[in-house]
């Protein structure tokens, strides 16, 4: 199957979770996940009419920058971000950082954004499988991070995001969402000043429907878009191979 016959089964998928969770279709986008997938087949994807797209690697924002420059699209980040690629974040586009994830970094961030007159919308990213493999803060300190942000003026909360567990069973992996989304609440009910908390981003291509019937407004999917991919995950989600 093509790419977008690929997309065209992707939004079926969607479109069915919605349904089944008695969601209205529209309320989930979807964010196209594309590590290593090279910027022409991304163009034809957003030309198609697709909107978002997430990358994980500063590098391959940069390579694949020109290509993109003028195919509108909002360019979220997903990916560890390391201090010191703040400045290429900025340079490059990226209008969301949706793996924020400790303080300093936040500070960094915001630092920055105040010497450049700019504001940056964040997600705050939790670990609620607990993986070691995998960033994120963890669950107990989720709050005390989020209200942490809420005080750096620049950076503009939007929601959290999480990876879930990868498992075949379906509970566990429920569990995950269910734990983004009793985070959410709690911190809404902080009733924090100038903080929107209204985005949950979870779900990917083996477990998007569990996702959606959880809660999630943007699901992030690579695999059952463009293929498998020819490095593992923890190349990507590994300190200790964050080497591109
Ligand atoms: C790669 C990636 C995805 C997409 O995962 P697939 O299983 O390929 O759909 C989602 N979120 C993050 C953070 C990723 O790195």
């Amino acid at each position: 199957m093509s790419t977008l016959d690929n997309l065209r089964e992707i939004e079926l998928r969607i479109q069915k979770a919605c349904e089944a969770a008695n969601r209205p279709a529209g309320d989930v986008k979807l964010l196209l996940a594309t590590k290593t997938v090279p910027a022409e087949i991304i163009k034809t994807v957003l030309q198609s009419g697709q909107t978002l797209i997430g990358e994980n690697k500063v590098q391959e924002i940069k390579e694949k920058y020109e290509v993109l420059a003028d195919t509108p699209h909002q360019k979220h980040f997903i990916g560890h971000l390391q201090t010191n690629k703040i400045k290429d974040i900025l340079k490059y586009g990226v209008t969301c950082v949706q793996s924020l994830d400790r303080l300093d970094l936040a500070e960094k961030l915001n630092q920055k954004l105040v010497q450049e007159n700019k504001t940056l919308d964040v997600f705050i990213q939790v670990n609620t499988s607990g993986e070691e493999s995998k960033f994120g803060i963890s669950p107990q300190n989720a709050l005390d991070l989020i209200q942490q942000v809420a005080a750096l003026k620049n950076l503009r909360i939007q929601g959290l995001m999480t990876i879930g567990l990868f498992s075949a069973e379906e509970e566990a992996v429920r569990k995950c969402f269910r734990l983004l989304k009793n985070i959410q609440q709690e911190a809404i009910a902080l009733d924090l000043p100038d903080v929107s908390l209204t985005e949950l981003s979870m779900g990917m291509s083996g477990d998007l429907e569990i996702a959606i019937a959880e809660g999630a407004t943007i699901v992030r999917v690579g695999t059952a878009i463009f293929g498998q991919r020819i490095y593992p995950d923890s190349f990507y989600w590994n300190e200790t191979k964050d080497v591109v």
